[in-house]
């Protein structure tokens, strides 16, 4: 990414299904929010009237509802059990394949066609989830071509958040409300009493030329002000907060401490906190043959550290115990991630918080070791 222009342009809401148009002009297969089994998800969209009009969630320990509202907003929402990471780094995917032929095999690699994808309704937090992805697959020792193959064509349609949801934390975590970077096109929702628009701000040079086949013109002061107003307030309605003020020293210090064993007497040890999480990015390798011996395959799939086989090698598991497996959990995102790469694993979107469930609270479990000091 590249060009960030800082102007800021406006989008009238009759004019926003111009993008999509754009984007499929352009060869993009565009992704984007809508309502499924009771939940916004991310699937194929190609029209602004498939996005969840009207639609807002509520959100709490263990709990999610979809409930309409009078404001006809496209974006009142935050973000579901869905997260882009499936479109890069699916939950099941092939590696390379093996072939029998007479008394030889030979590989075939698994390639993935260069493929276009538009990501529309990208939320602040999330951007930094992609961010911390890519550090994990493309800027290490080794590159994984898989992702790298998936990533490298993806236009990124941000939208940031002005009505937080309740178990959201990215202000504490520096993620959001507002988009930094990452992104080629950000958009921000303003819905006054018979206006409807967006301020939109390009953040590459792909997201620039977008914005010119969209009907729209330069943003005046006062829509730059009634955007900026909007990400104020959001930030200060926040639902959660995490002190992270010498947190990852603190989870040190204490990684003995009895509470440990207290948060995972409530824990199922189910795994949904990483199945939802946008940042996690552990994976298992498995080998499939046919039956007659053919063919084989090589194929990974999302894995995660709260199962007993996460740990197992040569004979025993590390991590056989509840309470072992759920402190790796937080003390990845919270301590071993900062101290190997200087961020936290933890972007504050409170997908785990409100798909746990039993309504194991992050922030209230780090709150806890906080407190002790
Ligand atoms: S913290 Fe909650 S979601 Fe995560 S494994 Fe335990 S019970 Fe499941
Ligand atoms: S740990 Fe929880 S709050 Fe943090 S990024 Fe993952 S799902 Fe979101």
């Amino acid at each position: 990414m590249g060009n960030k222009d800082k102007s800021q342009s406006v989008i009238k809401r009759k004019d926003l299904q111009a993008l999509f148009d754009s984007l499929i002009k352009k060869g993009y297969s565009t992704y984007g929010p809508c309502v499924q089994d009771g939940a916004v998800v991310y699937d194929r969209i190609e029209s602004v009237s498939e996005l969840p009009i009207g639609w807002t969630d509520r959100q709490d320990n263990g709990n999610y509802r979809l409930t309409k509202t009078k404001e006809k907003r496209l974006f009142g929402f935050v973000v579901g059990p869905h997260t882009w990471k499936k479109y890069l780094y699916p939950s099941e995917s092939k590696l390379w394949e093996a072939k029998r032929s007479g008394h030889e095999f030979e590989i075939v690699a698994e390639v993935n066609q260069p493929y276009k994808q538009a990501f529309i309704g990208v939320r602040p937090c999330e951007l930094q989830a992609l961010a911390i992805q890519d550090k994990a697959f493309l800027e290490g020792e080794f590159t994984d071509v898989s992702y790298l193959q998936r990533r490298q064509n993806v236009f990124i349609v941000a939208v940031n958040c002005v009505q937080p949801g309740g178990t959201c934390f990215c202000s504490s975590m520096k993620t959001g409300p507002k988009a930094s970077g990452g992104f080629d096109l950000a958009l921000t929702e303003v819905v006054e009493p018979n206006k409807h628009y967006f301020v939109v701000e390009a953040g590459s040079s792909a997201g620039v030329k977008i914005l010119k086949e969209i009907p729209g013109k330069a943003a005046g002061e006062k829509e730059v002000l009634a955007a900026k107003k909007a990400l104020r307030k959001a930030s200060s309605k926040m639902g959660r907060r995490l002190d992270t003020d010498g947190l990852e020293k603190l989870l040190f210090k204490h990684i003995d401490h009895p509470h440990w064993n207290e948060i995972s007497s409530r824990c199922l040890t189910c795994g949904n906190c990483t199945m939802v999480c946008p940042t996690c990015f552990c994976g298992n390798i498995e080998d499939v043959t046919d039956l007659t011996g053919q063919t084989a395959e090589r194929r990974r799939k999302w894995d995660t550290c709260f199962s007993v086989d996460f740990s197992y090698i040569h004979g025993g598991s590390i991590r056989s115990g509840e309470t072992a497996r759920y402190r790796q959990w937080m003390m990845h995102k919270l301590a071993y991630w900062p101290e190997q790469f200087g961020t936290f694993g933890c972007v504050g979107c409170g997908r785990c918080i409100t798909w746990c469930p039993v309504g194991i609270d992050i922030t209230e479990e780090a709150g806890v070791f906080k407190r002790e000091g």
